[in-house]
């Protein structure tokens, strides 16, 4: 299998790819301290793309509470536990390199969702969620729960005052007890499990934009992008029966809705956002993959001069073009486990 640089991990990786970029990357920040879950999000992207027969209980944007909450539910604790089956003990960061251009975050020595795939025959390990996981936009809504019954429910051992999340040398005020939302779309990935995992190479990443698109025609429905996307973002259409996924509203990127006169706008969501909590742009890649420097780009400044922002669940290895202003009240180590060792400088700037 080819290796490809994948800069959150500081490393080399495996894909079943060569190494491409596109000229251009749609990203995006969300910051979670700001969002208030009304789902305004959720309702413009329903209602611009999901409204038809078959898209009932789909859902291209979500907001959901963490740390019960997920759509589906609990993906990303059943995709922790499948590479950590495979990898037991060994999912962690090397900090000691210190913080790099190529290497922000230090480097992840665990593997990735390609690495554990191919231990396991697949181009990238996963899971089909059941139908009854995909129920709810927002289950467990404003459910909070403490890093003590979190711990406690995996080490019956007791809570003694020596627990991780007590030994990170925090300065600000954390909450045991806490909950806070979590906002997703498609994170358009450098290295999308989706298409390394599709048998019919229907999905592609638009080299203008990087945008990663299912071709509608190709798609036979084989479901092998909702089980290889760990972020869970391809959902299957009983109706076509072919997958559909978030488009990050490529005709408003381009400037074709018919509204602006060949202006280009900001995706549904992110403009209908009523909490301001959204900032979306295209960043320019260079040569070498890395983002090309541009200290006064806003998102460039926010993820590679500031390093505020932070990708979600780094560790899976794809390379997500998704980052977040991680939330400040939250457990440490409940953040470091979801956004990678960069949340203590974050949080405390
Ligand atoms: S988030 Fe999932 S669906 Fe979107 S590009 Fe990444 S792997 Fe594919
Ligand atoms: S970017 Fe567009 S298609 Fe994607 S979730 Fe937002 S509104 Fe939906
Ligand atoms: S519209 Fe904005 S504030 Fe409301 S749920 Fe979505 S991201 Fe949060």
């Amino acid at each position: 299998m080819p290796e490809v640089y994948n800069w959150h991990l500081g490393r080399k990786m495996l894909y079943p790819y060569e190494e491409r970029h596109p000229k251009w990357q749609f990203a995006f920040v969300f910051n979670i301290n700001r969002c208030l879950a009304c789902q305004t999000c959720s309702m413009a992207d329903k209602s611009t793309w999901l409204f038809s027969k078959g898209q009932e209980y789909m859902w291209w944007n979500n907001v959901e509470t963490k740390p019960y909450g997920g759509y589906p539910q609990f993906y990303d604790v059943k995709i922790t536990q499948l590479i950590e089956q495979v990898n037991p003990g060994g999912q962690v960061w090397n900090v000691r390199v210190g913080r790099k251009h190529h290497a922000p975050y230090g480097v992840f020595e665990g593997m990735t969702i390609f690495d554990a795939g191919a231990k396991v025959g697949q181009a990238a390990i996963g899971y089909i969620p059941t139908d009854q996981e995909w129920r709810f936009v927002n289950i467990y809504e404003d459910t909070p729960t403490s890093m003590r019954a979190i711990v406690e429910g995996i080490d019956k051992t007791g809570f003694t005052r020596d627990e991780p999340w007590r030994m990170t040398g925090s300065s600000l005020p954390e909450h045991e007890t806490f909950f806070f939302y979590l906002q997703r779309i498609c994170n358009h990935c450098t290295y999308p499990g989706c298409l390394a995992a599709c048998p019919r190479k229907a999905i592609y990443k638009r080299p203008e934009d990087g945008i990663v698109l299912i071709d509608q025609n190709r798609c036979r429905g084989y479901k092998k992008c909702v089980e290889q996307c760990p972020y869970k973002k391809p959902m299957y259409r009983g109706t076509t029966r072919v997958s559909e996924k978030c488009i990050a509203c490529y005709p408003r990127i381009e400037g074709k809705d018919p509204l602006t006169g060949g202006e280009p706008m900001e995706t549904r969501c992110m403009s209908a956002c009523v909490g301001k909590i959204r900032m979306q742009s295209l960043v320019r890649i260079g040569e070498d993959g890395l983002w090309a420097e541009d200290r006064w780009h806003p998102l460039y400044y926010t993820i590679r001069v500031e390093q505020v922002a932070l990708p979600l669940y780094p560790q899976w290895g794809t390379e997500p073009n998704g980052y977040y202003i991680p939330p400040r009240w939250a457990p440490r180590g409940y953040n470091r486990q979801m956004f990678g060792p960069g949340v203590d400088n974050a949080i405390e700037k």
